[in-house]
């Protein structure tokens, strides 16, 4: 189900989510809106034109409905993948409904519903490459350390390709993206910023009202706040970004009322 679209970005939903990986405020409910498909919304895909380059698609995928990004440009042709939960078939078909060859697989992080799908998006397209921050190239392999075999679900991915360090501008269906290292939710989190388009990928970091979770293994909410500030709030005020649950926000809208992390 399409939610909309903002700067060359569309929004697909395939599953309601069952679980968040967001921080909850007790006394500030966190809103759901828009990943919370309306009844009412129009069909995937409809009436759409993107005139920034390259295009995002939102697929929210799997049952924590985690936002699986498609970046691709439509002269080109070339494309590239940002994370793959479960039952990525929907990212795939797209793909091929384009004629689309991904380049890569490029990780936020490697909690399982991140990684879940990327199994079947190597198979399906095995001459994308699967990119991953060096910190956690380990946890593709390993399902304590993806937290998939405490959820009851224990998945692997093939090994990483490449890993990422923190500052390199690497190249992505011929455009340069840069890596942000963002440790918090994960020691591996990263974000991938668009400098030209003002967008970025930010995976569990960061939310429209929310951060992502420290519960969990390998998480430090002291290291998070610091990503945030120092990693994307740096970032200038009208950069869209692109969450890896619920709806997109911006830098500005965050810096102004995110209520765990308030920009000063
Ligand atoms: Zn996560
Ligand atoms: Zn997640």
């Amino acid at each position: 189900m399409q939610l909309g679209s903002d700067r060359g970005t569309r929004w697909v939903v395939k599953r309601r989510p069952i679980g968040a990986f967001a921080m909850k405020r007790a006394s500030s409910p966190i809103p759901t809106s828009r990943h919370s498909a309306s009844p009412s919304a129009p069909s995937a895909f409809s009436g759409l034109s993107c005139t920034v380059q390259p295009t995002i698609e939102c697929f929210t995928l799997g049952p924590w409905a985690t936002n699986c990004y498609l970046v691709h440009d439509t002269q080109r042709k070339r494309c590239w993948i940002a994370d793959a939960s479960f039952e990525p078939e929907p990212l795939i078909d797209r793909v091929r409904e384009l004629g689309l060859v991904p380049d890569a697989i490029v990780l936020t992080h490697a909690h399982l519903d991140h990684i879940a799908g990327v199994r079947q998006v190597k198979e399906a397209f095995p001459e994308a490459t699967i990119w991953i921050h060096e910190a956690e190239h380990k946890w593709l392999t390993d399902p304590v350390l993806n937290l998939s075999a405490a959820a009851g679900l224990p998945v692997t991915a093939p090994e990483c390709d490449r890993v990422l360090f923190s500052g390199e501008t690497v190249e992505l269906g011929g455009e340069n993206w840069e890596v942000r290292h963002t440790p918090g939710h994960s020691p591996g989190g990263i974000a991938l910023v668009h400098k030209k388009t003002r967008r970025a990928i930010v995976g569990d970091t960061l939310f429209a009202a929310s951060v992502g979770r420290t519960d969990f293994p390998g998480c430090d909410p002291s290291r998070l706040e610091k990503s945030i500030r120092k990693q994307l709030y740096t970032l200038p005020d009208d950069t869209l970004i692109l969450p890896g649950h619920g709806p997109s926000t911006t830098i500005g809208r965050e810096k102004a009322s995110n209520p765990f992390v308030p920009g000063r």
